[in-house]
């Protein structure tokens, strides 16, 4: 008995020792690494790789990604910091040759105790089997609308009907699913009460994105932002909403259940990074898909990971400078509805 709470006492002094080299100058334990595999998609986005940027926008080439023996290298160094939980997102993380064999080499590592995965659901019919075998409970699926030609308007491809059977394929498997909306004034706000519904008649969590002015050549404009509280107000309408404690941790939204007037229960969320930024609570770092570390979504400072790997760099010193990017996460962003563009490029940072 003595021996078990002395044991249980060393290893959370162990825990707590450890984790203070991520913890940032405003108090915040980082504890969680997002992951850009890739910049390439199979879809163009039009607020993400908009026409004009996409027809030119420069893609990585194979050898300015970070290689997967890279990367694990780096995940082994933040997990034995402390850091216990990694998403992988993208452009489009399941275009990543071989991504697969890397997700079955991150479920190997001793302390990394989750990997959630940001998709846009194209290719998830066909891998979403190999991803839970390999361990995957959480997904979260990209989808703006419910209307198969507003989709190829939105995503540039005829494809809704397979990202839909990618998302059945997912729920039947067991996979946790949160749907992800970005709420487009003009675009898809008369489909928002048919997510609503959605959450209500399925298991699915809904969760509406503010829509963020990110990238150079944005489409991005007042007229199309709306605030999460405008969205609220809508989703009303259809039943009541009541926040759900505890549920701030497990990231950005804010997240509600919401009871119809017939009766039925189900998950909203709300992720409002511009009108109620969750700064203060942010517990991420992003390596982005050429190799930089940022420590902020809507700051542009990012820090050559790549290149000091590549120099023969040691853990040590690839220890230091993550330590020295945490330290160095912006207390807050800057932006407002009243002013666009963080230049940095949405598919290549991972959202
Ligand atoms: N391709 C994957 C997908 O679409 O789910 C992962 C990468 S994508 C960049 C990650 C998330 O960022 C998606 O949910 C996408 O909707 C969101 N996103 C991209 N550009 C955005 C923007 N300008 N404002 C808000 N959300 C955005
Ligand atoms: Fe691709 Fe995702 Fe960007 Fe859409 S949001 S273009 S699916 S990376």
């Amino acid at each position: 008995m003595k021996n078990d709470y002395y044991h249980t006492m060393n290893e959370k002094h162990e825990k707590s020792s450890k984790t203070d080299s991520l913890v940032d100058s405003f108090a915040r334990t980082i504890s969680y690494l997002r992951l850009s595999l890739t910049d390439r998609c199979n879809l163009r986005c039009v607020y993400c790789m908009p026409a004009g940027q996409s027809g030119g926008l420069k893609m990585l080439e194979q050898r300015e990604l970070l290689s997967y023996e890279e990367l694990l290298r780096i995940i082994g160094l933040v997990v034995e910091m402390g850091m216990n939980k990694i998403r992988l997102t993208g452009g489009e993380p399941l275009v990543r040759k071989g991504v697969m064999g890397f997700i079955a080499s991150l479920s190997r590592i001793d302390g990394l105790d989750e990997i959630r995965l940001t998709t846009n659901g194209v290719l998830l019919h066909e891998k979403a089997e190999g991803l839970y075998a390999a361990g995957i409970r959480k997904l979260n699926i990209s989808l703006d609308t419910m209307r198969p030609e507003r989709f190829q308007e939105i995503t540039g491809a005829d494809l809704y009907a397979q990202v839909w059977r990618g998302i059945e394929t997912a729920r039947e498997l067991g996979f946790d699913v949160k749907l992800n909306v970005v709420a487009m004034k003009g675009v898809n706000d008369d489909e928002f009460v048919d997510f609503a519904r959605l959450a209500l008649e399925s298991p699915y969590q809904v969760r509406f994105i503010e829509f963020m002015p990110v990238g150079a050549d944005s489409t991005w404009k007042t007229t199309t932002y709306i605030t999460s509280s405008e969205l609220q107000k809508i989703v009303e309408s259809v039943g009541t909403l009541e926040a759900l404690p505890g549920q701030r941790m497990d990231g950005p939204a804010r997240v509600y259940s919401l009871v119809s007037n017939d009766g039925l229960q189900g998950t909203i969320g709300f992720i409002s990074p511009i009108s109620h930024h969750f700064c203060e609570t942010c517990n991420r770092l992003r390596l982005t898909s050429a190799g930089r570390l940022r420590a902020c979504l809507l700051h542009d400072n990012e820090v050559n990971l790549k290149e000091m790997l590549r120099g023969g760099a040691t853990n040590d010193e690839i220890r230091g400078l993550i330590r020295q990017t945490i330290l160095d996460k912006p207390k807050g962003h800057t932006l407002t509805e009243a002013q666009t563009n963080c230049s940095g490029q949405m598919s290549r940072i991972g959202g």
